[in-house]
């Protein structure tokens, strides 16, 4: 890790002051101990942090309860059926992290007796278990002295230390910071209190200096450019695409199928499509012939790297389904249970909406 020299006078006191903060203003999360008390069980840290990857704390405790309740364990999650797991994820976005998590839940029972391992470089070789998610399970499961760095923590640290150069070429920097501040007894909570400091106080917008616990000890409050950084690189604009969703409706239900793994929203049920990607458009080629009728209105969906107009066209079944992709019929009275991503409630929605008013 590249040594850093802190730009804060009293780096070694930012540790004390922010635990002595967390003891009396922790948030109350589902997954996490009282500060000052054993660990929580790792699989629960381990699950929240997958979940919290990309995703907001107010998103996640929801799917976090629903999936601890069925799956209270490794052995449980890695048993399930995958349709369960992918329908029960639906709606939190970045659905490769539910194909990891099952992958991992079942590599953690076959390769590691149905325990975590207890160090951040073993963690990192399970699969969806990132460098950040190795670092915050070793430390809030396993009290390894392991650097923690989300989001918040790059906001929060960018600031104690005034760090002027942009995201993400800041990143290398804000790391061995942090590295340079964590204590090396109550990592764990050393890491949630940094969480909760940039999640409260330390906000992107308009940060609450008088109230903050380390404010004594913040380079960006002393030179007032707090507001200010992180610095960010402008951008890419985000491409636009453009594809077309398939509605084949018969007595009461809709043919679904389930994405191909390798797709984008893989393994999780959708309406059939006509191949659109992040890279292309979709070839407006129907899966069989038939009396398409286009559906008035459209969806737009926004993906990390591109921005989706979808379209819709609809039909009946035709008589001999032999030609429907490989799918299933689904009932229209029970589409809520199917698990469909948002981008495919949205269109179903429409569907529904447009069939209504004919
Ligand atoms: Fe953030 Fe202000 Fe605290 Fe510095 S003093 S860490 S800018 S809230």
């Amino acid at each position: 890790m590249a040594s850093v020299q802190p730009r804060t006078q009293y780096s070694g006191d930012i540790a004390p002051a922010l635990l002595a903060h967390y003891d009396r203003h922790a948030r109350d999360l589902p997954w996490r101990s009282p500060p000052g008390t054993p660990p929580p069980d790792p699989y629960r840290v381990w699950l929240s942090e997958v979940m919290l990857q990309q995703t907001t704390v107010a998103a996640v405790i929801g799917y976090f309860e629903r999936f601890s309740a069925s799956w209270p364990d490794f052995a449980t999650l890695a048993a399930a059926d995958d349709a369960d797991v992918m329908a029960a994820w639906a709606g939190l976005g970045y659905y490769s992290r539910a194909r990891n998590l099952l992958k991992c839940a079942r590599a953690v029972v076959t390769e590691h007796g149905g325990k975590l391992p207890e160090t951040s470089a073993e963690l990192a070789r399970l699969p969806g278990i990132g460098p950040y998610t190795a670092a915050a399970i070793a430390a809030i499961a396993f009290g390894e002295r392991a650097a923690v760095v989300d989001a918040n923590v790059e906001r929060v640290t960018a600031r104690l230390f005034a760090i002027q150069t942009p995201l993400s070429a800041a990143k290398p920097e804000i790391r061995a910071a942090v590295d340079a501040i964590t204590p090396a007894g109550r990592s764990g909570d050393f890491a949630q209190a940094m969480m909760d400091l940039g999640a409260s106080l330390c906000s992107v917008r308009a940060p609450r200096c008088p109230a903050c616990p380390v404010q004594m000890h913040c380079a960006a409050q002393a030179i007032g450019v707090a507001e200010g950084l992180p610095r960010k690189t402008p951008k890419k604009a985000r491409p636009d695409r453009a594809g077309t969703a398939y509605w084949i409706e018969r007595d009461g239900h809709v043919w679904l199928i389930r994405r191909p793994d390798s797709a984008m929203l893989g393994g999780m049920r959708g309406l059939p499509d006509d191949g659109w990607n992040a890279r292309r458009d979709g070839d407006s080629h129907p899966p069989f012939a038939a009396d398409w009728k286009a559906v008035a209105g459209e969806v737009v969906h926004v993906f990390t790297h591109f921005r989706l107009t979808l379209r819709l066209a609809a039909t009946a079944a035709p008589v001999d389904e032999s030609g429907l992709p490989p799918g299933e019929w689904w009932p229209l009275k029970t589409l809520d249970s199917a698990g469909l991503p948002t981008l495919f409630s949205k269109a179903a929605r429409l569907a529904i909406r447009a069939s209504a008013k004919s």
